[in-house]
């Protein structure tokens, strides 16, 4: 017998990196994927060395004028940045939902009140399923080959200080990391394969 248990159990035993696979449907863009995620990484320390890149960054930014986007976004970025800094690390009530949930380690963490369990990790790779064909492809918004669309995509006029945030962002490691709450009947047909534990 397969239990949850007994797979994550043995999942979580192992030593260094690791890997969750799994397919998902994310919510903002209704889009179909097949995501490879790294697990077991520390997430404070991604944090910590995205804000002392974006300090180096306002420090070269001084030159640009005050009110100019690009200085606007940065300075702004790095508000926030502070913020989850504060927050979303150490002991904070507020986000740290103490008491609501089970760090079962290594990203995994099982929430008391839905019994749904979160996988966080880095993402190492993303392949998108059409839902009308099964045709698999790594970019676009529409299918390669039945051209129907892959998700909702909604088509935004962006600010240049948008733009600006959204370049920024790409330079940010954070932007890799992804959190997939899982059902226990979906991990419930986890299969271990080496290091990578899969869910269909
Ligand atoms: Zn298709």
């Amino acid at each position: 017998m397969n239990t949850i248990k007994n797979v994550l159990n043995e999942f979580l035993a192992i030593k260094g990196a690791k890997f969750v696979s799994l397919v998902y449907t994310t919510k903002g863009h209704n889009e179909l994927a097949r995501y490879k995620i790294l697990v077991g990484c520390d997430i404070e320390r991604i944090y910590r060395r995205d804000y002392a890149v974006l300090r180096r960054m306002v420090r070269k930014t001084s030159l640009l004028a005050v009110g100019h986007p690009k200085r606007k976004a940065l300075l702004e970025r790095l508000a926030s940045m502070r913020e989850s800094l504060k927050n979303q690390i150490g002991n904070n009530k507020r986000f740290t939902r103490q008491g609501t949930f089970e760090s079962l380690g290594n990203g995994v963490s099982k929430l008391f009140t839905s019994g749904m369990y979160h996988v966080k990790g880095i993402q190492v790779s993303k392949v998108k399923i059409c839902k009308a064909c099964a045709h698999e492809q790594n970019k676009g918004e529409v299918c390669e080959s039945c051209k129907a669309p892959l998700g909702i995509y909604k088509k935004v006029n962006s600010t240049e200080k948008t733009l600006a945030k959204n370049e920024i962002r790409r330079k940010e490691k954070q932007s890799k990391i992804r959190e997939f709450k899982l059902s226990s009947s979906q991990l419930g047909v986890a299969k271990l394969n080496g290091k990578t534990l899969e869910i269909v």
